[in-house]
């Protein structure tokens, strides 16, 4: 019986230690899976934010002119209704360094966000995406940061371009589109292809290029109806600028979309600074800005 009872004892304490080490397997198991699930979920409400900020994007409403309180003096003199021209500012160099300057004097501005980044994970991870994310390695861990590219267009001689980033998605849109109203210029448009001559501006007037790191890249006048044969991000560039039709060619890594769509804008920057004379502005048909406004 003593020898049972000795057996029994054991055989509890077993019993015991097993479900213990049981315990403790299922805990470390959940403490591996407890950080996957929170990735999960992470990656999937990032996807969730994303949409809805490139979706507020298109949804932005009317620009208030009377809460606005210039800083500036460009800025004062807009609010008073002085200038009423965008040009005034653009032809006379004067830096704009309120967004809201080019909101009350271009109203029909559309605002896009490229897609600059790529999505994370596995099955086909990678993906297109409009928030380049970036992580810095610190002792507390990895230290993530958004970044995005904006492009403002009146899709009628006017457009520009600006890259914001932050810790936070929406900072980073609200810096990037705030930049790309800062940075925006006027662009000469024209009908330079010789085989068109249909006197309207649809292309540019003539040849261009620009270059940013490694990528260089040139626009070419194109017949009317050709469409816009450039990368798919630059074309989004050119359709807000106001261009129709153009042919390309790219030089270098044009696989880092950052230094394409700068070398893109850069190239339009060109446009604007060839002196052109009179008699070879009426062949080209060339437009500066706005089309309206001289017609
Ligand atoms: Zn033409």
């Amino acid at each position: 019986m003593a020898r049972k009872k000795t057996e029994i004892k054991i055989e509890e304490k077993e019993a015991i230690e097993k479900t213990d080490k049981a315990e403790e397997l299922q805990d470390e198991e959940a403490l591996i899976e407890k950080p996957k699930e929170g990735l999960a979920t992470e990656l999937g409400e990032i996807k969730e934010l994303e949409e809805e900020i490139v979706e507020e994007v298109k949804k932005k409403g009317a620009f208030e002119k009377e809460a606005w309180k210039p800083k500036t003096s460009l800025g004062i003199k807009v609010k008073n209704s002085e200038v009423s021209d965008i040009d005034y500012a653009l032809d006379k160099r004067i830096k704009i360094l309120e967004p809201e300057i080019v909101d009350a004097l271009l109203p029909n501005l559309t605002v896009e966000l490229l897609m600059v980044g790529q999505s994370k994970g596995k099955f086909g991870g990678g993906q297109k995406r409009v928030f380049k994310q970036t992580q810095k390695k610190t002792q507390e861990g990895n230290k993530p940061k958004f970044g995005t590219f904006a492009v403002v267009g009146n899709e009628d001689g006017y457009v520009g371009v600006g890259y914001g980033k932050s810790k936070e998605t929406v900072p980073a849109r609200e810096k990037a589109i705030r930049h790309a109203k800062i940075n925006i210029i006027k662009i000469r448009r024209g009908c330079g292809n010789w085989r068109c001559g249909c006197n309207e501006p649809h292309t540019v007037p003539f040849k261009v290029s620009g270059k940013a790191g490694s990528v260089e890249i040139t626009l070419l006048p194109a017949p009317k109806g050709t469409g816009l044969i450039v990368e798919k991000e630059c074309q989004k560039i050119l359709k807000l600028a106001g261009i129709r039709d153009v042919w390309s060619r790219t030089e270098g890594q044009t696989r880092s979309k950052l230094n394409l769509l700068y070398a893109c804008f850069e190239a339009l920057q060109k446009l604007m600074q060839f002196k052109i004379n009179q008699k070879n502005e009426e062949i080209l048909s060339i437009v500066e800005g706005s089309s309206k406004a001289i017609a």
